[in-house]
């Protein structure tokens, strides 16, 4: 009957086709405007051989990184990767390079709107929202990644995080760490703070506006353009992550000098964050292998910074460069821009305030530490050679 309804170039609607077409559209839209809205369960049950049924997630996570870029991208791989073995393919995490799904600066409203489950990305994108968010990857002069792990996981830092993340409806995990950077790479020598002055320089968040005021211009590119904006002279500076890193990009050859140390990023810690709707509807278990495997990524990634970064150091050298200092009345300067900044955020912003205090306290607390313990051995130690 239904198939007789195309005779002779006449379509003669049966009332059958008219529904089923009418159902699968308000289907379809049903599904796009949850989807669109999150409201659309990523769930399925599924039957195993022995006629068990399992719940299964499939979830989306987008990121703030080319697709698998080495180290920063290549941790929401492994994260992927570690939860589809360890909860036998019950979650399934499908990892987007940044601008697939979102672009790389629009990963938190992704999640916090729930059109996705979860992202990977760096507190201090997030500084134009939520001010007191650079606490939590990297701040200048701020604490190095011994001192920021022992303040997330021992120190309060992970309950304020998720504090201030609470009213966008996400939930913030630690999910690596670059270890220290590099000042970047600069077309002319830096031998006074008046070196700044006019230089246009590629250096985002709290640290660019510590530069402006040093007399530079800061401006945020995308580290996809880097390598073009240097070679054109669009910038005169930037800085990226470190000697592996930067090499990904080329940077070592349209960039002249390469500055160390970086009073910008004395180390930068990245997030996973997750919807929290999409949290509360996974099983006890499955949220703990996703805390596991974050604080897995945590570790790892910063071990491969180390291994890599050293090589890549070598290497450099190999090729003719050689790291040059920031002379330390240059870091003065810059140091006295950032607690200035610090101090009028402070007035501003009662989190930041809070948070600073609390930070603050804890940096000083861990240096007193470090500097009769790593510093002294450090300093002492050299490597396995005897002292002439
Ligand atoms: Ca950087």
């Amino acid at each position: 009957m239904i198939l007789n309804c195309y005779q002779k170039g006449k379509v003669n609607w049966h009332p059958l086709v008219v529904l089923a077409l009418v159902a699968s559209t308000v289907l379809f839209a049903g599904l796009y405007v949850g989807e669109r809205a999150g409201l659309y369960e990523r769930s399925i049950s599924v039957a195993d051989n022995q006629g068990n049924t399992r719940q299964e997630y499939n979830w989306r996570l987008v990121t703030s990184w080319p697709k698998n870029f080495p180290g920063l991208g290549m941790g929401p791989e492994k994260f992927a990767a570690m939860v589809d073995e360890m909860s036998a393919g019950r979650l399934q995490v499908h990892v987007y390079g940044a601008g697939e799904l979102v672009p790389a600066l629009g990963v938190l409203d992704a999640v916090s709107t729930g059109s996705v489950e979860m992202g990977h990305s760096g507190a201090y994108y997030h500084k134009g929202k939520i001010p007191a968010s650079p606490f939590f990857s990297a701040i200048p002069f701020g604490m190095n990644v011994l001192e920021h792990n022992a303040w997330i996981y021992y120190g309060g830092g992970l309950e304020l995080w998720r504090e201030i993340y609470e009213p966008l409806n996400v939930i913030p995990f630690p999910g690596g760490n670059t270890g220290i950077q590099m000042a970047g790479w600069f077309n002319k020598e830096i031998n006074s703070i008046e070196d700044y002055r006019g230089l246009k320089m590629r250096i985002p968040g709290i640290a660019g506006e510590v530069f402006s005021r040093a007399g530079g211009t800061a401006v945020n590119i995308p580290g996809g353009e880097l390598y073009t904006s240097m070679q054109t002279g669009v910038i005169d500076a930037t800085e990226w992550v470190g000697p592996y890193n930067d090499r990904s990009f080329g940077l070592n050859e349209v960039g002249e000098h390469y500055y160390t140390p970086a009073w910008h990023e004395p180390e930068a810690m990245l997030e996973f964050i997750v919807n929290e709707t999409a949290w509360n509807s996974l099983p006890e278990d499955l949220q703990a292998i996703v805390r596991v495997a974050a604080d897995a990524v945590n570790a790892d990634m910063l071990a491969e910074y180390t291994a890599r970064n050293a090589q890549a150091l070598r290497d450099l050298r190999a090729s003719g460069i050689e790291p040059k200092s920031l002379p330390n009345e240059v870091l003065d300067e810059l140091k006295r821009h950032a607690l200035d900044y610090y101090e009028e955020e402070t007035a501003r912003n009662e989190d930041f305030a809070r948070i600073y205090q609390q930070y603050r306290e804890f940096q000083t607390m861990t240096y007193e530490w470090l500097q009769i313990s790593e510093k002294a051995m450090y300093d002492y130690r050299g490597v396995l050679k005897s002292t002439e």
